[in-house]
Parts: structure tokens; sequence; C-alpha cells
């Protein structure tokens, strides 16, 4: 079947935050024939997913919003998990993105074929679908770390990831530990502690660096005013936004006012920790030894208080393994509990895999990323024609609104849909030599940035390049403002081969 430029059919793998706004822009861009494959029974993505005790969300509610549905319901400015799951769910039923949506449907593989320049996806349950255009929206931190502890399987208790949260397992009464702290455990862990009964043990690897914002409940008074005048929540999204920006480039540039800005910030976080944290031998323990911002900044106002209380322990020793009963450290004690929580984070590379994944020429995202994980403008990917990888390598920003950077994306996928249907490009492809200037800039970008400042972090890779956004807003603003065409293939005789991408990943 050949292509019908102006009604093409389009997939799009993941109902997630990204999964839903693209069906809503898409269908703005006249673009209907639309198909969305949802692994789950439900939509939701990553709040779907996480649903442990004091799941919230860091970035103000105004600003974790869509544009184009602001809302005056919000309880708070840091808003539970919950809630923000409603929140999708309201947008997607409100917009009819269930029309298009299938569910339990895992996509398992997703081929490019050559003669009709047309995806075929494959699904675990054997269904066969074909599509034009192909949008993974599967999102960043959806693989859970499990560490390769010594002895890991030998423990008899319970254990689960944060991601995977038992909610029929009773905490009351238990030994429980929890290993990592960034930015789920240190919303777990308060929570855990408050649990009548619990014994919390936490071992920490590398302190973080924490900044307390206050929370503020939005009144039926509050929520009233919003309805009758949006700009009010506008007024705050805009604001809430321009001080994230700021902190954003504060800790990805070099000019003397973002060092000052760091200054600033670096200062608040220790003060926190000095004002919030009473004895002195374990506010060493929670001092970070590297700069802030070097690692995702924590933003939390209840950890600092909760790992004070008494059936609290904070462990810095390191993980030696685990027995049956529990965990050894390197000092050779052994601790015992009846539950142990993984707080170890995400693969922030894992993307659409693990799926077959293949390109022109049985190219495969394996070979292609064998090397490094990359991609032009985070999106698009030489050899894999007419797909589009939504917040791709180097879109996450910081601390920033990941649902700004989704919807930015959209608008520019869309636009390069459009030189497409006009047959300004023949297929949406970057060429290679694209992408490597692209790359080239990243890694120059990353030397300003303080996550090269000496720590680990899963906004690098192992080579040390970026795996974030090493810039400003403004300048993602930019890079999205409008397709280059000259960085697309105009003609199939043009098209990356499997050779060259294999020798540019070798
Ligand atoms: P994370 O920030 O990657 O933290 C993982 C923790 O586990 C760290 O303390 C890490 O220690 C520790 N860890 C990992 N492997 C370990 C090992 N082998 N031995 C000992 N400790 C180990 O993961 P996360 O807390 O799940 O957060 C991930 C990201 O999700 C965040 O950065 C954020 O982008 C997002 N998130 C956002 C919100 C929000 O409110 N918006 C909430 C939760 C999560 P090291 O530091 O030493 O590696």
């Amino acid at each position: 079947m050949r292509t019908d430029r102006q009604n093409p059919s389009v997939i799009i793998i993941g109902a997630g935050m990204t999964g839903i706004q693209l069906v809503i822009k898409l269908r703005e861009a006249g673009i209907t024939d639309i198909t969305v494959l949802e692994k789950k029974e439900s939509m939701g993505g990553t709040w779907r997913e996480n649903t442990y005790p004091g799941v919230a969300c860091d970035v103000p509610s105004h600003a974790y919003t869509y544009s184009f549905e602001l809302n005056p319901e919000w309880s708070n400015y840091f808003p539970g998990g919950d809630e923000i799951y409603q929140y999708f769910e309201k947008v997607f039923y409100k917009y009819g993105v269930n029309y298009c949506t299938r569910f339990n449907e895992k996509v398992t593989s997703c081929v490019f074929d050559e003669q009709t320049q047309r995806w075929t996806v494959t699904t675990e349950k054997g269904e066969v679908l074909q599509a034009d255009l192909l949008f993974s929206a599967t999102g960043i931190l959806h693989e859970p770390v499990i560490p390769d502890f010594p002895g890991l399987d030998r423990f008899a208790g319970k254990m689960f990831h944060t991601a995977r949260w038992d909610n029929d397992y009773d905490m009351g009464g238990k030994k429980v530990s929890v290993i990592g702290v960034g930015s789920s455990a240190v919303q777990l862990i308060p929570e855990i502690i408050d649990t009548p009964g619990t014994k919390v043990t936490v071992f920490q690897r590398t302190p973080q660096w924490i900044v307390s914002l206050k929370d503020r409940v939005f009144t039926e008074k509050d929520k009233e005013r919003f309805r009758r005048q949006p700009w009010r929540m506008k007024w705050i999204r805009e604001l809430s936004l321009f001080s994230y920006r700021q902190n954003t480039a504060a800790l990805t540039g070099d000019s003397l006012f973002n060092k000052i800005m760091h200054r600033i910030m670096a200062r608040i976080a220790r003060k926190n920790l000095e004002s919030s944290v009473r004895d002195p031998l374990l506010r060493a323990k929670l001092t970070p030894d590297y700069k802030f911002g070097c690692k995702r900044v924590v933003i939390n106002s209840t950890f600092y208080e909760a790992i004070q209380k008494p059936n609290a322990q904070l462990v810095t020793e390191g993980i030696d393994h685990f027995t049956e009963q529990g965990i050894v450290t390197s000092d050779g004690v052994h601790h015992q509990f009846d539950v142990i929580v993984l707080a170890t984070g995400f693969n922030p590379a894992a993307f659409m895999r693990p799926m077959t994944f293949l390109g022109r020429e049985g190219l495969s995202i394996n070979e292609a990323w064998e090397r490094k994980i990359q991609a032009y403008r985070s999106i698009c990917l030489p050899g894999f024609p007419n797909f589009f990888l939504m917040l791709g390598p180097n879109s996450p920003i910081g601390n920033y609104s990941v649902i700004e950077m989704s919807e930015l994306q959209s608008d520019y996928a869309i636009k390069l849909v459009k030189h497409w249907q006009k047959g300004q490009i023949n297929t949406i492809e970057a060429s290679l030599e694209a992408m490597q200037r692209w790359c080239a800039m990243l890694k120059h970008n990353m030397k300003k940035t303080v996550w090269t400042s000496g720590c680990q972090s899963w906004y690098l890779d192992a080579d040390g390049d970026a795996l974030a956004w090493p810039d400003n807003w403004n300048n993602w603003v930019e890079a999205m403002r409008e397709p280059n065409l000259n960085d697309f293939l105009a003609e199939s005789s043009e098209a990356v081969i499997r050779e060259e991408v294999l020798s540019d990943a070798a």
C-alpha cells in the first residue's frame, strides 16, 4: 500500500503524558488516522507506575500542566501523584484520546520496510499493524535500576523498587530498609517513618543537595478565582516556569550572572541543611562533597526532619552483600529487615527498549547505539526514517517541566510532518552528518555545565557526555523553532545506510 501523505497513518507507542498531547496536537494538524498502543491497562505512564507513598511532583502544579489545558482545580503547588494521574485521565477522555488507544498492547517489534516506506509494528498479543509515521512516547525514566548487589536473590523478605510499589503490603510495625536518597526516596522515606511501628534504615551512597520549597494549598476561593480569571493561573505558571528556567540556566551556563545565581542557590541548599539538621555528625553525613546541581537538585521539605526521628537511621557504609535476613555493610554489620525498598532510580537510556527495532537495511537500534545513545535534536535517528523518538536523548532539562519540553518536541515533529506532506523532504530522516554536528555542539556545551564538576548522575553517559539538555531553556526553544531542512534527506538515494551508521557507532 502506498503512503497517502495527506492522510498518513500514525502509530504512537505509549499513552503517557507525551502520547496524550501528541494525539491532540496531531489531530489539530489534521492528522486523524492515529493508533496509540499502550502496554498496560490504563493511561498515565510514570504517574500510573509510581504509586509509592508520598509520590508527588516537585515542579509546581500550574507549570506541570499542558499549555492548552490549564487546571484551576489543583489542590496545591506540589500535588500528589494521584491528583496528577487524575489530571491526565481527565484530559485523555475530554479530548477523546481513548477512542484511538488500545490498552494491553505491548509493542515487541517495529520494522521499517524500504519498499513501502512504512513501519510494521507487532505487539505481544501478535497483532500486526502498519503505519506511515511512528512515534515512540515511552518516556525517559521507566526502566527501574535493580543494582547487582551480591546475594540480592537470597533475601527472603519482601523487596520491591519504588516504581513497582506493592500497595497491598502493610509496612506498619516492620523493619524497613530504603536504598537510595534520590528524589523518589526523599518523598517516600518520611511517609514510612511516620507509619506506626516502623523502624527505618536508609542506605545512602552519596548525599544530595536538597532545597526546600514552601508548598501552598489552593483554597476554594483561589480555585474560584482561577476559574473566573484564568490569567491568575497563567501568571503563577509563568512565574514558576521563569524561576525554574533561571535555575536551569545557572546550572548549565558559565556567564557571570549564571555563576552568581549558582552561588546563591548553593547557599540556600547549604542553609537548608544547616538549619534543619541539629546533630553535627548526621549533618556531616548528609553534606555532599560535590557542587550544588551536579546531580539533579532534590526539592523536598520533609526528609531532613524525618531522618532525625528516633525510628530512623542513616547508614553510609557501603552495601557489601545481601543475606536471607538483610544486608551486610562494608564494616561487617548485619542489618536485618522485613522489607527492602530499592529507591535506586532508573536507566535513562532505555527509551523504547527492550524491543526489536529495525530501520533501513535491518539496522537495529541496539547496533546504532552500541557505542553511544544519540539522536538529532533528541528526536530523529539517521537510518530510522519517519520515526520520532519523543523525549529522546538530551531531553530532560534539569528540574524544569518535562511537559513543556514534550510539547515543543511535538510541535517540531509536526512541522517536519508538514514539510514531508508538502514534498519538501522525501523521508523524515536527519542525515548522519547533521546528527554528528548536533552531538559535537552538545559535547561543547557540556563543558559549561556543573554536571561535569565531579559527580556521578543520570545526566551523564559512561563517557561523561550529556544525556540531559546541557543548555538553557531559551536555546532549546530556538532549537525547536523551525526544522532546518538542509539537515534532512531530500532524496532516497541520500539515505543513511547501515554501514555508515555502524561505522559511526564503532
Ligand atoms: P535517582 O535520583 O537516580 O536516585 C537513586 C538513588 O539510589 C541514589 O541515591 C543512588 O545513589 C542510589 N543508588 C543507586 N544504585 C545504588 C547502588 N548500587 N548502591 C547504593 N545506592 C545506589 O532515582 P529516583 O530518586 O528514582 O529519581 C530519578 C529521577 O526521577 C529524578 O532525578 C527525577 O528526574 C525523577 N523524579 C521526579 C520526581 C518529581 O517530583 N518530579 C520525583 C521522583 C523522581 P548515588 O547517588 O550514589 O548514585
